[in-house]
Formats: structure tokens, C-alpha cells, sequence
């Protein structure tokens, strides 16, 4: 049973901290903040969220005739600006100096990928996966969605895990939530949102199932336990894949559980190793053969 320790690596985030680059960034997330009046408010409500109504009223949605669309358009045209046309230009110069500096990484890039890590994270912007790790095209294959939620019959998910694991045989399957993340602070509110309402679900179960904890703690405290126990559960569904159970038994294959801070740009990798009868139920219950 020792080849199926769900063990961390310490160095794995203490090598990838010393790389951090990241600064505090205050834009807001991408998820309606949830109502004020719920029984815990995130503290991303100070980091100015913007609501539905405002995300609906941007310059692309306004009327055309109308002089304050015409002057937003006139801005998100304007190249010196905009971040579209500004990303374009320093493609150009991140390729040249790239090649310059890594003369071999394109031409090797160009017949394969070995990435060493799948990142399965959210898709909130500030957490731009291979540059907080200090790595470089080809080192990290990914899967972001909204709020790392990883719903056990997700296609979409599942087919990047089973393809990192079984084809590219990373050696690192990271699962990361984030400070100030939107999705956690909408499951913690109670406000309709839509199509996101099923896919936040699993976090709305983890909420009901931590109820007690999360209401003793105060909110910003509430939300960045939540993040935890999300990814966690995120864990959890990894590690429920037989293809995932195989590659710890047969190779080794790391698995583990970070939280990153927007604020700081630190990762911190959590403790996620398993008791040997955790292990042993697991492998029982999950395990597949061929
Ligand atoms: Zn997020």
C-alpha cells in the first residue's frame, strides 16, 4: 500500500513560491457578489465586486446611438489601451526575446508537449497558472473553470485528467482555489445566478455540510476556509479516479491541494495526505482494472 500515500512534496510549492512574481491586483471577480444580507459576507464585497446589472451595462451592451457608448467605444478602441491590441504587440516581443533568451524551447515545443503538471484551477484572471510558478510554455497542462469546481460526471474535466495521467503521465496533479475568489463567495450568499447555480453546487454541499464551522467564523475567515474544504472536495474527486489511483500506485504520481493568494501572489500548499485506511477504502471503492 505504500505506493498509494496521497503525500505531498514539500519543495514542489516552496520551489514554485521562490519563483512567485505576482502583485496584489484589485480588480474585481467575475462572480455577482452574493446579496449583503446573507449570514456571511465575503470580503471580497471590499474588493469593489461588480453586480450582474453593471456587468450587463458595459460599453459592448449599450445602446449604439447614445453618447456615453460612443465615448466607451471610442476607449476600448483606443490601442494605446486597450489590452487586446497592447497583449498583440508584446506577443511579438515575448516570442523574440523568448527565443533569444530559450533558443531551443519553440523548435522543442513545436513536436510534443511533456508537461510535468496538471493544474486544475479557476478561471479567475489573477491566477495565471504558469507564470505564478515561474515555468515556461510546455511545463503545466490545464484545466481552469469557475471556482476549480470539479463535479465528478464532468466530460470536460475528466477527459483533461484522464489524457494528462494515462497519456502525457504528468507527475504532479495540483488542484489550486485562490484568495477572493467570486464562485466561493456566491456559494456562500443566497443569490440567484443562473446557470451558475448547478455548477456551484458542489460548493453550496460543501457549505451544508460545514455549516456549523463556517458560521463560527468570521466572514473573510468563512469564505478562505471554504476555499479550503473546496479544494479538498476537488481532491477527493481526483483521487476517486481509477485512472488517477493506478498512476500513485504505479508511478508515483503526486497529488496536491494549494491555495493561492491574489494579494500577495504566494502559493501555500495544504496538507493532504491521507490515513492508510482512508487510502485502503479508497482504493477499494475506486479502483478499476482494465
Ligand atoms: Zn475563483
Amino acid at each position: 500500500m505504500n505506493a498509494a500515500r496521497l503525500a505531498v512534496r514539500p519543495g514542489f510549492v516552496a520551489r514554485a513560491t521562490q519563483l512567485v512574481q505576482g502583485a496584489p491586483d484589485r480588480r474585481p471577480s467575475i462572480i455577482p457578489s452574493p446579496s449583503q444580507n446573507t449570514s456571511a459576507v465575503p470580503f471580497t464585497h471590499r474588493l469593489s465586486p461588480f453586480s450582474t446589472s453593471a456587468s450587463l451595462s458595459c460599453a459592448n451592451h449599450k445602446n449604439p446611438g447614445s453618447s456615453a457608448s460612443a465615448t466607451s467605444q471610442t476607449d476600448s478602441d483606443d490601442s494605446s489601451t486597450d489590452k487586446f491590441t497592447i497583449g498583440l504587440r508584446k506577443n511579438q516581443e515575448w516570442a523574440a526575446q523568448t527565443a533569444r533568451e530559450h533558443p531551443d524551447l519553440f523548435p522543442t515545443l513545436a513536436t510534443g508537449q511533456q508537461p510535468q503538471i496538471l493544474w486544475l484551477g479557476c478561471s479567475d484572471s489573477r491566477c495565471p497558472e504558469t507564470s505564478m510558478l515561474g515555468l515556461q510554455p510546455g511545463d503545466v497542462f490545464v484545466h481552469r473553470n469557475i471556482a476549480n469546481i470539479l463535479h465528478p460526471g464532468d466530460l470536460s474535466s475528466g477527459a483533461v485528467i484522464e489524457y494528462a495521467v494515462q497519456h502525457l503521465r504528468v507527475k504532479h496533479v495540483v488542484v489550486c482555489g485562490h484568495t477572493s475568489c467570486g464562485g466561493v463567495a456566491a456559494a456562500m450568499g443566497n443569490k440567484q445566478l443562473g446557470i451558475l447555480d448547478p455548477w456551484l453546487l458542489p460548493l453550496r454541499q460543501v457549505r451544508e455540510r460545514n455549516l456549523a464551522l463556517l458560521q463560527s467564523l468570521p466572514a473573510d475567515e468563512a469564505a478562505l476556509k471554504l476555499v479550503e474544504l473546496n479544494v479538498r472536495e476537488g481532491l477527493n474527486v481526483v483521487t476517486q479516479k481509477s485512472v488517477v489511483l493506478n498512476a500513485i500506485q504505479e508511478r508515483g504520481l503526486k497529488v496536491h491541494g494549494v491555495i493561492y493568494d491574489v494579494g500577495s501572489g504566494v502559493l501555500r500548499e495544504l496538507d493532504t495526505q491521507d490515513s492508510q485506511d482512508a487510502i485502503r477504502a479508497r482504493l477499494v471503492a475506486f479502483k478499476t482494472d482494465a
